[in-house]
């Protein structure tokens, strides 16, 4: 059986990845920080570590596979303060959504998920240990930090040029810092009517980056077989957890490092202010389906940046259908017994291709062509009546193994429309729904609070003398069945 040959970021070169010291593959992989939503760009990182953890399924290598949930930070904090809720209540609802998408998305979960609000014991004690080195100290206001200069290594994963690192320079910030190296917050002393939590070093809450070393150690062990994330994370949070672990065991962190490129949307850094931000959720209100968002994500590798358009997902969504046809199409006849020698040598040939592909690197591009050509092939010899029992046979075991890694053969599709409508309406958020979406979905389930909304959003269209989109609504409630009836005392609606 082949094993994953896996770019290693802490060495630059293509390595076999395999579980050293116990059965399974122990994996970190840095999660979600539960403060809003999550973009297409996140998931575009955690479907590539699903393809990872199915790859190595796949190759029958079992997996330990940790991922954190960041659930307290300032954005956090700030956020749930504006709400006047705990942060417990505030990140409650962005867990729950990021497990949803993960769902919605096929992506398998972790055999591990840590919250680090549910590690703070294990965090202070990190820091104690580094504090007992005098790696770790205490400033003025009770917060701990990293003694940069202390770090012989500091710099190994990302390969900074970091000879301008200025002793006891401070930097305390969550958000990401692009190129500085400064010591770095280890903990954050209590500030007024901030979340904190009393311990053995002050009262106050842990930095971001202590949290992934702790939980790590908690549930892996000092050393472990891979750490993954998304490539903005290599500096500097993924070099500090190597500074923090290593500095404090005395041992190898994680051996082998993966790292996602990013996600582009239409050429461009995604951003809320350039109208190409989306989440999931807005993706699926405006009907594109969820199995070619996951298949359009999985289909430039990993190491590549990667583009997303509209475009690519009209593709996607063709290439979807064309599996499933396929797959249909194979099931539902019945095929001459026997099987034709050339198509067979074909399909095992495409199989080989899938799986080294897979197996090199984790290249989804080239492992997707594979199948291609397969379906191209299969198609034609069934068009000819060349294609035999033994033939659809095979071809199916090939979409099987192709599917237990690509996983959009089974359509749920509508039903994770609906349920992401169902989220619109318990939100308010029905005005984000296409057209098209509510005349195909939206029939039957159109719940009062739905109607008012889209009656309130045509008033307030009117007012603005938006009539095209008045107008607009007026059709898409008609075709649903609703009618509306002007009055002087505003809208009435009733269904028919
Ligand atoms: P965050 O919740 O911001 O900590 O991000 C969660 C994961 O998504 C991390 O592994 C990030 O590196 C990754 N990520 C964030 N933005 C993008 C992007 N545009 N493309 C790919 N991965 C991303
Ligand atoms: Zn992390």
């Amino acid at each position: 059986m082949a094993t994953l040959q896996l770019f290693n970021t802490l060495t630059g070169t293509v390595e076999s990845l395999t579980p050293q010291g116990t059965p399974e593959l122990r994996m970190y992989c840095c999660g979600p920080t539960v403060y809003d939503y999550g973009h297409i760009g996140n998931f575009r990182t955690f479907l590539h570590v699903d393809v990872l953890r199915r790859v190595l399924l796949q190759l029958g290598v079992p997996v330990r596979h940790v991922m954190n949930i960041t659930d307290v930070d300032d954005k956090i904090i700030r956020n749930a303060t504006a709400a006047q809720i705990p942060i417990g209540q505030y990140t409650a609802k962005y867990e729950q959504a990021f497990f949803e998408d993960l769902n919605a998305l096929g992506i398998q979960l972790p055999e591990v998920i840590a919250r680090a609000t549910e590690c703070i014991p294990e965090m202070v004690e990190l820091i104690q240990k580094l504090a007992a080195k005098d790696i770790a100290y205490q400033v003025e206001d009770g917060s701990w930090y990293f003694r940069l200069n202390r770090d012989p290594e500091y710099g190994k994963l990302s390969k900074k040029d970091l000879e301008h690192i200025e002793d006891g320079a401070r930097v305390d910030v969550d958000e990401y810092e692009k190129d500085a190296a400064r010591d770095f917050a280890l903990w954050k002393a209590a500030k007024p009517q901030e979340t904190s939590w009393q311990t053995a070093i002050g009262e106050g809450r842990p930095g971001w980056h202590i949290e992934c070393s702790a939980m790590a150690a908690k549930f892996l062990g000092d050393t472990f077989d891979l750490h993954a994330g998304g490539e903005d994370l290599m500096f500097p949070h993924h070099e500090n957890e190597i500074a923090q672990s290593e500095c404090a065991s005395g041992k190898t962190f994680a051996r082998h490092w993966m790292h996602v490129r990013f996600l582009l949307v239409e050429g461009r850094k995604m951003s809320k202010s350039e109208g190409n931000f989306y989440t999931l959720r807005d993706l699926l209100l405006k009907g594109q389906r969820a199995s070619a968002i996951r298949f359009l994500l999985l289909s430039v590798p990993y190491r590549n940046q990667m583009n997303f358009t509209l475009d690519g997902l009209v593709e996607s969504t063709n290439a979807v259908d064309r599996l499933r046809t396929f797959r249909q199409r194979l099931q539902s006849q019945a095929w001459p017994a026997g099987s034709n020698a050339e198509l067979a040598v074909t399909i095992q040939q495409a199989a080989e291709k899938y799986t080294s592909a897979l197996a090199h690197d984790l290249n989804t591009a080239e492992a997707r062509a594979a199948i291609f050509d397969m379906v191209r092939a299969a198609n034609t010899a069934a068009d000819h009546g060349l294609l035999q029992a033994d033939n659809a046979a095979a071809a199916l075991r090939v979409l099987a193994s192709f599917d237990a890694v690509f996983n959009i053969l089974e359509d749920r599709d509508a039903e994770l429309t609906k349920a992401a409508l169902a989220w619109a309406e318990a939100e308010g958020r029905m005005a984000e729904v296409a057209p098209e979406v509510l005349e195909k979905f939206g029939a039957n389930s159109l719940s009062d609070a739905a109607i008012e909304a889209l009656v309130a959003e045509r008033t307030q269209a009117k007012k603005t003398r938006n009539f095209a989109r008045a107008d607009a609504i007026r059709n898409e409630l008609l075709a649903k069945g609703i009618l509306l009836e002007d009055s002087k005392d505003g809208v009435r609606w009733k269904r028919k």
